[in-house]
């Protein structure tokens, strides 16, 4: 019987997955999980993370019993574990998806390429839907996403036989991995679940989420991050079960159907930016921004981190951050509003940022992560002025996001008693830290060096010179700050895979295209007709929503 072995790594599902189902088509499927403690141990890594995947890992092995099969668990570099399983179990090859969420995992997927090339082994790469090896421009890729999102999902093999004289580790705790368990509660993981709450959004949350979105406190959110992230359940069956949902003419309910359409495809455009330019996950896109300008002041770095800013809202993100990992309590408004703070108004580089949020994070993803906070810390776009994201933090982004100051009542109990009205900028109050910065003149002094910067790249003919290379050292920022294991990013061959794009042979018409993804692209066509003659109503309006951001600059 034809054997194979499929690589599981952020795709913890049977259904949908193109690898699993080719192999067991095949014949014997060896379905196995290596704990790499490169990444177990990089210093972006939090271990409320690692216990959702613990619980993502268990799940699947459940699901593969339901269907005869089993998960092997294995420890170790999976470039040496790997190529020693086949051998042992005299597998025909490897079956796994490609992923582009780290640098070391596409030089991890470089190097076992090779060894397996030397040795004679085989491995099949699959792409994961809305991932493309080619550059293309960036509405085309919209409309390929869509097409994408068509396309029939894989179905579930009936039957998975694993052979039953291989060897399983048995699914270790936090402990066991070396980490502390910080004490954040994780949701229930799983298919199952993440199917589950996709059908609550439909049936309880679809009137509103569109509109209630940027509230803290209102939960309108799906919760499917962290199972996105962990692939329990893909994009193209969130997609489809929306598409088939009834909106019963509500335009409330489609509204915000098609909103969740939209962000369920910014995160596959994120990770497709990183697949075509890897040293995103270090640096910020373009070069002049930094080059010139961030300070480090680890004070005041402690108290944005801790929640002692002196403004409410901010506070109140930070301790939610810490305490929940941000799975439904922090949306992307609150995350939006706590990460612009601390780059544009305390003057602090992104990537401290992002390296505290990938560290609490239960739904910690590096492309989603590192290009928002690069996004709301204004240096994506190096034209388009609208794409500077400073919000004011006072009584203006209570009055608009937290208008009951629910959301801050729960977490910054020292000013609790004050009215709402009071919650933005509260007079003094006894054990709460009064403002750490003025936000007027961080404001002006932000804009005024976004403006420098991006004078820079403006005057410039073409601005590809400007866009940052992948850097000679791989090593992952935060690798001072914490105990990590990062001696990969020493290794002598630092080729990908996938590779990214080089941008020295780029001809004119590639280096347009790249920049096609760097712009601000406005949804138009189908979807803007379908508004216009869509009946008025009294219900909120979609300015209401949009206008938030604007109303918070
Ligand atoms: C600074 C910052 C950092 C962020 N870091 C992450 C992260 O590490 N992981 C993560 O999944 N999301 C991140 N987000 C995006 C967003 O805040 C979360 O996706 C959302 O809050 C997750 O909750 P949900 O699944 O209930 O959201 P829903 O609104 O129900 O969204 C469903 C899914 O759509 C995708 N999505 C939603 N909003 C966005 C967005 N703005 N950009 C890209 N994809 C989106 C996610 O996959 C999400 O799970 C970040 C946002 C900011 C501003």
């Amino acid at each position: 019987m034809n054997r194979t072995l499929v690589w599981f790594r952020r795709d913890l599902r049977i259904a949908d997955h193109a690898p699993l189902y080719r192999a067991a088509r095949r014949g014997a499927v060896i379905p196995v999980f290596v704990f790499d403690r490169a990444l177990l141990h990089h210093p972006e890594t939090g271990a409320a993370r690692v216990r959702f995947m613990l619980d993502c890992l268990s799940a699947l092995d459940d699901d593969l019993s339901e269907r005869g099969g089993r998960l092997i668990l294995r420890y170790g570099d999976p470039v040496k574990v790997l190529p020693e399983l086949v051998r042992q179990t005299g597998a025909d090859g490897i079956y796994s998806y490609t992923d582009c969420e780290r640098i070391y995992g596409r030089m991890r997927d470089a190097r076992l390429n090779r060894v397996l090339a030397e040795a004679n082994l085989k491995i099949r790469w699959f792409e994961p839907v809305a991932s493309a090896a080619e550059l293309m421009p960036y509405p085309h890729y919209r409309d390929w996403w869509y097409q994408e999102m068509r396309s029939p999902m894989v179905p579930i093999p009936p039957s998975v036989t694993v052979p039953e004289d291989i060897f399983s580790e048995p699914l270790p705790n936090l402990a066991r991995l070396d980490h502390l368990d910080d004490g954040k509660a994780v949701p229930k993981c799983g298919t199952a679940e993440a199917r589950r709450l996709l059908q609550e959004f439909i049936a309880e949350k679809a009137d509103r989420y569109y509109w209630r979105l940027s509230y803290p406190s209102a939960e309108a959110t799906t919760g499917l991050s962290a199972h996105i992230k962990f692939g329990a359940i893909t994009i193209r069956e969130c997609v489809q079960t929306i598409w088939q949902a009834q909106d019963g003419g509500d335009y409330r309910v489609s509204n915000s159907y098609q909103q969740l359409v939209s962000r369920l495809r910014w995160g596959n455009g994120f990770t497709q930016r990183f697949r075509y330019l890897p040293q995103l996950e270090l640096r910020s896109l373009y070069t002049p921004f930094d080059d010139d300008g961030w300070e480090f002041d680890e004070a005041l770095y402690t108290a944005w981190q801790q929640g002692q800013t002196g403004f409410p809202i901010i506070d109140a993100a930070a301790r939610c951050l810490q305490a929940t990992g941000g799975w439904l309590a922090l949306n992307f408004r609150s995350r939006a509003m706590y990460a612009s703070f601390l780059s544009n108004l305390l003057g602090i580089d992104w990537r401290y940022g992002a390296l505290h949020f990938m560290r609490h994070l239960i739904d910690g993803d590096c492309p989603i992560d590192h290009y928002q906070w690069a996004m709301q810390s204004g240096v994506t776009h190096c034209i388009d002025k609208s794409w500077t994201r400073i919000y004011n933090p006072g009584q203006t982004a209570v009055d608009r996001c937290d208008p009951e100051g629910s959301f801050i009542r729960r977490w910054v109990p020292e000013v609790a008693h004050l009215p709402a009205g009071q919650l933005g900028s509260s007079p003094p109050v006894s054990g709460y830290p009064a403002p750490i910065v003025s936000y007027a003149q961080a404001r002006q002094r932000r804009i005024s060096q976004l403006e420098r910067q991006r004078d820079r790249i403006l005057t410039a003919p073409n601005v590809v010179p400007f866009v940052t290379r992948l850097p000679q050292d791989l090593t992952p920022f935060g690798a001072d700050r914490y105990p990590s294991e990062v001696a990969w990013s020493r290794l002598p061959n630092t080729a990908l895979f996938p590779a990214g794009l080089d941008l020295d042979q780029l001809n004119l018409e590639q280096a347009k295209t790249l920049r096609t993804w760097f712009v601000v692209h406005v949804d138009s066509g189908a979807w803007a007709k379908r508004q216009r003659s869509r009946p008025r109503s009294k219900s909120p309006s979609d300015s209401q929503q949009l206008s938030l951001l604007t109303n918070l600059l």
